[in-house]
C-alpha cells in the first residue's frame, strides 16, 4: 500500500499515455507498485475494485502530482457519465456501445507501448487499424479482466505481447475513425465528421449485417457481420449508396420477389426504421432514401413507396407498435401511463395516433434504458436499483423490448433526477464516524437498495456526500 497516506500510489514514474483511460493507467500503477490485483488494490484504497468505475478512478488519479497536460490527457481518454452517455473527450457513446468489463487489446500495439487504448473498449470495434489484426479479448480460452493489472503476461503466464511485424491488408476507415476521434480527439476528414460518433456506430452496425465475407448477404443468416462494410455504406456519397442498395437487392432477392414490391423484397429485418434511435439519428433518412432509390432500379415500386413520405398520417396502435418494433401489449400501457392520448377511451384497440404524437412516442421510446444500463448513472447494481422502482420512486415499463433486449425499461432522465434528488438530500457535513453506504451495508448485511429507500423515506440516517464518488456510491451515512 502507498507509503504516503495522502496519495493513492507511492510512485508515478509511469505517465498517462495518449488515449489511455483512467482504469488502464490505474492498472499500470498498481503493477508498478508490485501488486498483482487491481481489484484488491482499489478496494483497499476505498474505491470500487470489483467493477471499476472510470470516473472514480480518474478522481483518485487526479490526486497525483502529474503535469496539467498529463491530467488533461487522462481526463480526455476516460469515459465519464454525462446525460446517460459515455463522454470521452468531446465524443459520446451510448451505454451499450462501450464496455470495459473485459480487457481487449492488440498484441502488436502492446509491443509498441504496453498500455490500454480507449478505442479497444468500443463494442463495435473488431480490429486494430495500425496492425490490421483482430482485437483479442480471451487469452488461453479465458476472458482477460481488469482485476489483472499487467500488460506483458496473463494471469496464467501467457504472453500478451506480439513483437512480429503486422500491417493491415485492407484499409480500415471505421477503425481509423474511432482511433482518430477517441485516441487523438480529432475527427476524420469528410462529411461524416459532422455526425455524432454514436449515430455513426448505430447505422454502421445496422448495415454491417448485410455484408458477409465481402458479399451482399441476408441479415439473418449472416454469421460474420462486417462493421467496415457497414461504415462503407454509411459514409458513402448518395450515388454510391444507391448503387450499393441496388446491387444488394439484385444479388440477394430473387427477381420475381422484387417484382412484387419493396415491402416484400425488403422484409422486416432490413427496415432501418427498426433502429432504436431512428428519430434522433439524422443518418437514417438519407440511408432510407438511398435504399428506396436503389430498389427502384431493380424492383417494382408500388405507388405507396414511390411517393415515400416519412410524415405519414394517422396510425393505429398496432401499426405504431409494428413500426417501433414493439408489442402492442407494451406500447399501449406505455402511451396510457404517459397520458399521450388523453382523449382515447382505452377500451379496445382502435386508437388513432397522429404523426406529431407518434414522433413524441418515438422520442420517448428512444430515451428508455435497460436495468443494466441504469448502473452507469446510479453506480449500484440493477437488482438494488430495482427496489427503488418497485417502491414507486421511478417509473418502470414492461414489455418494451427496445432493440430486441428483454427486461424492464426506465427513462434515463428520471433515473438521473432521482439520483440527483438523493445526492442533494445528503446535506450534512462529513464527519469522522460516517461510513460509505457500501461499507454500512456490508458490515450489517443490509441491501443497498433497502438502505437507499430508508434514506429517502425515514430520518434514520444522517447523510453526507463524498465529493469524489459518483451516483449513490457517494453516500456517506451514520445513525443519529
Ligand atoms: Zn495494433
Amino acid at each position: 500500500m502507498p507509503v504516503n497516506r495522502d496519495l493513492p500510489f507511492s510512485q508515478w514514474r509511469l505517465r498517462p499515455q495518449q488515449g489511455e483511460p483512467s482504469y488502464g493507467y490505474f492498472a499500470r500503477l498498481v503493477a508498478d507498485e508490485g501488486h498483482s490485483s487491481l481489484k484488491i488494490y482499489a478496494t483497499e484504497i476505498g474505491i470500487n475494485g470489483r467493477n471499476p468505475v472510470p470516473e472514480e478512478m480518474l478522481h483518485v488519479l487526479q490526486q497525483l502530482p502529474l503535469t496539467a497536460e498529463e491530467h488533461e490527457r487522462l481526463r480526455r481518454a476516460t469515459p465519464l457519465a454525462v446525460d446517460s452517455f459515455h463522454q470521452i473527450g468531446s465524443e459520446r457513446l451510448r451505454p451499450k456501445q462501450l464496455s470495459y468489463r473485459r480487457r481487449r487489446f492488440c498484441p502488436h500495439c502492446l509491443a509498441d507501448a504496453p498500455y490500454h487504448r480507449i478505442q479497444w473498449d468500443v463494442v463495435a470495434a473488431s480490429h486494430c487499424p495500425i496492425h490490421g489484426k483482430r482485437l483479442i479479448s480471451e487469452v488461453g480460452g479465458k476472458p482477460l479482466k481488469w482485476w489483472w493489472p499487467h500488460f506483458d503476461v496473463s494471469p496464467d503466464g501467457d504472453e500478451l505481447i506480439d513483437r512480429t511485424a503486422a500491417a493491415p491488408d485492407r484499409p480500415l476507415p471505421f477503425h481509423e475513425m474511432l482511433r482518430s476521434r477517441l485516441e487523438f480527439g480529432q475527427r476524420e476528414e469528410g462529411w461524416t465528421a459532422a455526425h455524432n460518433l454514436y449515430d455513426l456506430i448505430e447505422a454502421s452496425l445496422f448495415y454491417a449485417r448485410f455484408t458477409c465475407d465481402g458479399k451482399p448477404a441476408k441479415a439473418k443468416s449472416n454469421s460474420a457481420p462486417d462493421i467496415e462494410a457497414g461504415f462503407a455504406v454509411v459514409s458513402a456519397a448518395h450515388g454510391e449508396r444507391v448503387d450499393w442498395f441496388s446491387a444488394w437487392y439484385e444479388t440477394v432477392i430473387p427477381a420475381d420477389v422484387r417484382r412484387r414490391g419493396f415491402e416484400v423484397s425488403t422484409g422486416w429485418s432490413f427496415m432501418p426504421r427498426e433502429a432504436t434511435y431512428r428519430a434522433s439519428n439524422p443518418l437514417w433518412d438519407a440511408l432510407e432514401a438511398a435504399q428506396y432509390e436503389g430498389f427502384a432500379r431493380v424492383g417494382t415500386l408500388s405507388r405507396k413507396f414511390s411517393n415515400h413520405d416519412p410524415a405519414r398520417t394517422d396510425r393505429t396502435l398496432r401499426e405504431a407498435a409494428e413500426e417501433l418494433g414493439l408489442p402492442p401489449k407494451g406500447l399501449g400501457p406505455f402511451i396510457k401511463s404517459l397520458n399521450l392520448l388523453p382523449n382515447s377511451k382505452w377500451n379496445g384497440d382502435a386508437h388513432s395516433i397522429d404523426s406529431a404524437t407518434f414522433d413524441k412516442i418515438r422520442a420517448l421510446v428512444d430515451d428508455l434504458i435497460t436495468l443494466p444500463q441504469t448502473k452507469v448513472i446510479t453506480g449500484i447494481s440493477g437488482t438494488e436499483f430495482r427496489r427503488l422502482a418497485k417502491a414507486g420512486y421511478v417509473r418502470e415499463f414492461q414489455h418494451m423490448p427496445v432493440g430486441g433486449v428483454a427486461g424492464p425499461r426506465y427513462f434515463a432522465k428520471e433515473v438521473c433526477q432521482l439520483i440527483e434528488r438523493i445526492r442533494l438530500s445528503a446535506s450534512e457535513p462529513i464527519e469522522e464516524d460516517m461510513v460509505s453506504i457500501q461499507t454500512h451495508c456490508r458490515k450489517n448485511g443490509f441491501l443497498i437498495g433497502q438502505v437507499v429507500l430508508e434514506v429517502l423515506s425515514t430520518k434514520r440516517y444522517l447523510t453526507a456526500l463524498h465529493p469524489l464518488r459518483t451516483g449513490i456510491r457517494a453516500l456517506l451515512l451514520r445513525q443519529p
